[in-house]
């Protein structure tokens, strides 16, 4: 066992409200630069729909992420070998079109303008060309417009959906929408940092943040191609890739990233997790529908004697075992199993994972509320007004029964407080209804607690961090040979 430490996520979509603060606490810390203005590393986009860039889902189009050939997973798009086919030229690659033109408003006009019959107005202007344009798309363009038949009804998510399911997603007396906010995953295998010939792209070994030395980026641009979540960008100015650092310089002085710390919502929940690297490269060779299990098998108990000895041997302080003992995310991901990693086909194992929402989901077609009640006590779930292939494709490797899961635990353990705070419901069927969920009373306390109560410190735990003890101080991180998404397995140098 190679127990290594991670810091990672959870976001509760049901508690989204769509009010992108989150998007606009990190641009105005880290992408308000010249040649960042169309990079928005944490965005919101409203699902059904194509998000930003526009269809990055579809790998069809994009070629991101991992595949399995002979057994083995390889990166689907540009890897160090086929590179220099693509050199000038990858057709995979997303362009200004996919992400937007980035413009801001001629507000000097307004100053300026010679007095004239009508009020002087603020063009827009292109921020590449300098030119007025036009604007046809933008980073939350599809905001709220989930029915659209231009955005949500090309949601790559829709796969699979019978004709019914789309047209109970889309007619108009029935829309629904939800948000689904996203930063970089800061994978456990990231074809990001596989795919980089000049081994600029690494994951820190002491807490697994994915991240692009400016100096050795050579501007390939293959992390672009490679990363499924399309959450590498590239800065024109710079000639440099750049992407989310999840805010390393606060978490080492105790903070949270600033889109955690803004959240208006409270969704947002960080800690770390123990996990054996030795089995991440079987794990990422799983078939598809046992990724999900195999993902929370790699994470390790960190009351279990073994690996705290493990952790002990790799150098990780105690005071980080004690975090990953406090962590929110063990507690979703691990114990309650309601937080679920978005497209783990990709097979870059996130480590952002999402609780799928209930509220937007459930309210019952037909009811119009959550508080019905038959013997198939979980019947709205069933009947849910997202089909539940749908998020079973975004959050579920395509497996409906991970989300029902989800969602079924989320319905009881609110079933169950609602017959205790109001009283408007019957104990006895709301106790038979978290059974049924596979949840005890204790545990739908908890949930609740984590859910609804937590404090600023129970949503961020974060570890004091240990730079002068990391990894790439004790060795030149250049050395570091990174061949593959595992490359940065190999280790702590023992005795150093
Ligand atoms: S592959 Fe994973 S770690 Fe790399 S940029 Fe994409 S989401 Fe982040
Ligand atoms: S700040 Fe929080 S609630 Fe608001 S959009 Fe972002 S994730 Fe959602």
């Amino acid at each position: 066992m190679n127990v290594r430490s991670q810091i990672s996520m959870v976001f509760h979509l049901d508690k989204c409200i769509g009010c992108h603060t989150c998007s606009i606490a990190c641009k105005n810390i880290w992408t308000d630069r010249r040649g960042t203005e169309y990079m928005w590393w944490n965005n919101v986009e409203t699902k059904p729909g194509t998000g930003y860039p526009a269809k990055w889902e579809d790998q069809e189009k994009f070629k991101g992420g991992w595949e399995k050939q002979n057994g083995k997973i390889r990166l689907k798009s540009t890897g160090k070998g086929r590179i220099v086919t693509n050199i000038f030229h990858n057709p995979h690659m997303p362009s200004m079109d996919d992400y937007y033109e980035p413009w801001t408003y001629d507000y000097q006009h307004l100053f300026n303008a010679p007095e004239g019959p009508d009020q002087p107005t603020a063009k827009p202007i292109s921020m590449v060309t300098g030119d007025y344009i036009d604007i046809e798309s933008g980073p939350n363009w599809d905001d709220d417009l989930g029915g659209s038949p231009v955005y949500g009804k090309n949601d790559p998510n829709l796969e699979g959906l019978t004709e019914e399911q789309k047209l109970q997603l889309f007619s108009i007396e029935q829309l629904v929408f939800f948000y689904f906010p996203r930063i970089c995953n800061h994978c456990m295998n990231p074809a990001c940092v596989a795919s980089c010939p000049s081994g600029a792209l690494y994951k820190r070994g002491e807490d697994g943040i994915v991240l692009v030395d400016q100096k050795r980026c050579r501007a390939w641009r293959s992390c672009i191609a490679a990363c499924p979540y399309k959450k590498v960008f590239f800065n024109w100015f710079t000639g440099k890739s750049e992407k989310c650092i999840l805010c390393y310089p606060r978490l080492e002085t105790g903070q949270a990233p600033a889109c955690f710390h803004s959240c208006v919502g409270r969704i947002r929940y960080l800690g770390v997790v123990l996990y054996d690297a030795d089995r991440l490269e079987a794990v990422a060779n799983l078939p598809k529908e046992q990724l999900i299990d195999g993902q929370r098998d790699l994470i390790l108990d960190p009351t279990d004697e073994h690996v705290l000895e493990g952790a002990r041997k790799n150098g990780i302080p105690d005071s980080v075992v004690k975090a990953a003992q406090e962590s929110p995310v063990y507690q979703f991901v691990k114990v309650w199993k309601l937080a679920l990693p978005p497209h783990i086909e990709f097979r870059t194992l996130p480590m952002l994972f999402y609780v799928p929402p209930m509220a937007p989901v459930m309210a019952n077609r037909k009811n119009g509320a959550l508080n019905s009640v038959s013997d198939n006590l979980f019947h709205d779930i069933d009947d849910a007004r997202v089909p539940m292939r749908f998020l079973a494709n975004l959050f579920g490797a395509g497996q409906e029964g991970k989300v029902a899961y989800a969602l079924r635990k989320q319905k009881a353990v609110r079933w169950y407080r609602r017959a205790v705070t109001v009283g408007d419901v019957d104990l006895e069927t709301a106790e038979r209804m978290l059974r049924e969920a596979d949840c005890t009373i204790k545990e739908a306390m908890a949930i609740y607690e984590l859910t609804s109560l937590c404090t600023f410190e129970q949503r961020f735990v974060i570890p004091p961090m240990y730079r002068e003890k990391a990894l790439e101080a004790l060795r030149d991180p250049h050395e570091v040979k990174q061949s593959a998404g595992f490359g940065f397995l190999s280790g702590p140098r023992r005795g150093m």
